[in-house]
């Protein structure tokens, strides 16, 4: 998540560049909501985890439905810039969850049961089927399936946040900077 946030801020400032406009708030939010938004599949598994178990980055895990969203709405609109901000942020979100332990559906609807990851620990690039998932799955959250709503959430955003490291506090900082800058040098029309 965090570093979702701080990689929807860089590329906002790339794109934004790239398009020559000036800064604005809400186009920033654009692109910060597009790489924060897949995420709110975690409502679902709220509803769901006591009937179907561990389930995570699922049901909206998407990328091609998503990126081809934000393609439409380029072409439907005309609106090239923010449907960028869109595209990048949704391509941010789900490149950095292949990267996870859990692998993300890619090639949905054509191939729904390719979990495509791109790897982490030394396991490099593989497509899980979905048993192999469910068992990493029920090795790294099935703790949750003993507690409440409220413990699963706070114990997730307490995952989140503790423990950063040093290369992820930088980025941080650096991409915060990056935007406080640009907003200086290119303050919002009035
Ligand atoms: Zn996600």
């Amino acid at each position: 998540m965090l570093i979702d946030l701080a990689s929807s801020l860089i590329a906002y400032v790339a794109i934004t560049l790239a398009f020559g406009e000036a800064a604005s708030a809400g186009n920033l939010a654009i692109g910060v909501v597009a790489a924060l938004s897949p995420d709110c599949d975690y409502a679902i598994y709220a509803c769901v985890r006591n009937k179907f178990a561990v389930i995570s980055h699922r049901f909206v895990h998407y990328p091609l439905a998503w990126l081809t969203g934000a393609l439409a709405f380029g072409y439907l609109s005309g609106d090239w810039y923010r449907a960028s901000l869109a595209a990048a942020g949704f391509a941010i979100h789900f490149v950095h969850d292949s990267y996870g332990w859990v692998g993300i559906q890619w090639l949905w609807p054509f191939m729904p049961k390719a979990y495509i990851s791109f790897g982490r620990g030394g396991r490099g690039f593989q497509i899980m089927t979905p048993e192999t998932r469910r068992s990493i799955l029920h090795y790294r959250y099935g703790h949750e399936l003993r507690q409440g709503f409220w413990d699963v959430f706070w114990g997730r955003l307490r995952d989140e946040f503790t423990n950063l490291g040093f290369t992820v506090e930088i980025y941080l900082i650096l991409s915060f900077t990056v935007v406080c800058v640009f907003f200086l040098l290119y303050p919002p029309a009035s």
